[in-house]
């Protein structure tokens, strides 16, 4: 870090109301949560001055997430807590692009090489490292797995004291499990995950000396941006569509931002003027930003009371960061749209078998996505085929599928698992049964 850097990065960012534009001093994050005028989210925005000063990413000497550090507001580098978050194979899926009669390419990011083996590490070691920074010593989150495990893991390396909410009997397995070895504060609320965030909100905006770590925190955000610098990165320029699995609304949220600050920074060290078009993919039984938009809504959605879908990591009837998703989408000239648990399972096993990326089922939406619009038979089906078939798509998988192993051994029949007896002959019989 230059001493320009350590000195005046301050200066380069403020807190900025989304609703109102409000502007917050960043420094204070922690005492509130909201918009102290108007009560809407806030997001970190770079001031256009740090244009003047972002090196050529190139030069950068660090890999992953904080390769990126000039656009992340983190003052002192000695506070980054890591392990080794982002820097994702972006994978070509060229057996895949043949199957959904694609014309130009498809790849899937595989955000489940993430440490804790998902994207919510991109996002909490900037939280965390925050944290750190503002001096807590004690976070918590609300989570439907996947948030608590990375939280879990950072924590532990920082040495804070870490408690997650979670829905009971409602988490994966292996998301359970990670959070239990890793050492948290584990309580299981008898209610879903927006009674979990309500708690979580309301402790921490109570004490002040608890950070909340959900995604609404804006640091978060500033992590999960750099997944969209890596795509243009790795492919060497702007992808025409990126298509994205969405719960809270977070994420969308926050690739779409990085997608601006290539076009506003030049962070890459060329000008980038392109924008992709953003798609945000929901469960049916857990789908309130697609049916706002789907009905041709931006300003209001309608929570849904009893949200219900197996892949859990999307399971979210009130998502706190709608508005921003529905800009995302809207501003992008994307679309929304929900998939139901089958499709997602279809396109789950689909994606394994034809790439080799077992991801978890939220992850597999995206891609239950581009099946639905191939073999949808009405209009809007085949307009949006229509306009997606020749672009260059980028589908983002949050998680591995080894997070939740019972969804994939749920749906598996003993077809699928034979039993032979212990001779050749018996074996040689049961290779010629499967088909
Ligand atoms: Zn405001």
């Amino acid at each position: 870090m230059t001493s320009f850097e350590r000195k005046e990065k301050r200066r380069l960012f403020v807190l900025r109301c989304f609703t109102c534009g409000r502007v917050h001093n960043i420094d204070d994050y922690g005492k509130f949560y909201y918009c102290e005028k108007c009560g809407g989210l806030l997001e970190v925005r770079l001031e256009r001055e740090l244009r003047n000063h972002v090196k050529e990413i190139s030069q950068e000497r660090r890999r992953g997430v904080w390769k990126y550090l000039q656009t992340i507001p983190l003052w002192d580098e000695a506070n980054i807590v890591s392990l080794g978050e982002g820097d994702t194979i972006l994978v070509e899926c060229k057996r895949l692009v043949k199957k959904l009669g694609l014309k130009k390419s498809l790849f899937v990011k595989f955000e489940g090489q993430n440490p804790t083996g998902s994207f919510k590490d991109r996002g909490m070691t900037v939280g965390v490292s925050k944290a750190k920074e503002m001096g807590f010593r004690k976070v918590i989150c609300a989570s439907t797995g996947n948030t608590s495990a990375s939280l879990a893991a950072y924590s532990a390396r920082a040495g804070l004291h870490c408690t997650v909410l979670v829905p009971k009997g409602k988490i994966a397995l292996g998301k359970i499990s990670q959070a239990i070895a890793y050492g948290a504060d584990i309580l299981q609320v008898e209610g879903n995950f927006d009674a979990c965030l309500r708690m979580a909100r309301e402790l921490s905006e109570k004490s002040r000396e608890i950070l909340l770590l959900n995604s609404l925190n804006p640091f978060r955000i500033e992590g999960q941006k750099t997944a969209a610098f890596e795509i243009v990165e790795q492919l060497g320029f702007v992808p025409d569509d990126v298509i994205l699995p969405v719960g809270n609304g977070g994420n969308i949220s926050a690739l779409w931002k990085g997608f601006q600050e290539l076009v506003d920074f030049g962070i890459m060290g060329k000008d980038t003027k392109k924008l992709p078009r953003m798609t945000a993919v929901q469960a049916e039984g857990a789908a309130p930003i697609a049916r706002a938009f789907l009905s041709g809504r931006r300003g209001v959605i309608d929570d849904v009371k009893d949200p219900h879908t197996e892949a859990s990591a999307i399971n979210i009837g009130s998502p706190v960061s709608w508005q921003k998703a529905l800009a995302a989408v809207y501003d992008s000239g994307g679309f929304a749209d929900y998939v139901s648990d089958d499709e997602i399972f279809r396109a789950q096993r689909l994606l394994a078998a034809s790439e080799g990326l077992f991801v978890e089922p939220a992850s597999a939406a995206p891609i239950a996505y581009l099946l639905k619009i191939l073999h949808g038979r009405d209009d809007l089906s085949s307009s949006l085929f229509e306009k997606i078939k020749s672009s260059t798509i980028v589908c983002i998988a949050t998680g591995t599928g080894l997070k939740d192993p019972n969804a994939i051994l749920r749906n598996t029949t003993e077809a699928q698992m034979k039993v032979v007896s212990s001779d050749s002959k018996s074996l040689e019989n049961a290779i010629l049964t499967f088909s």
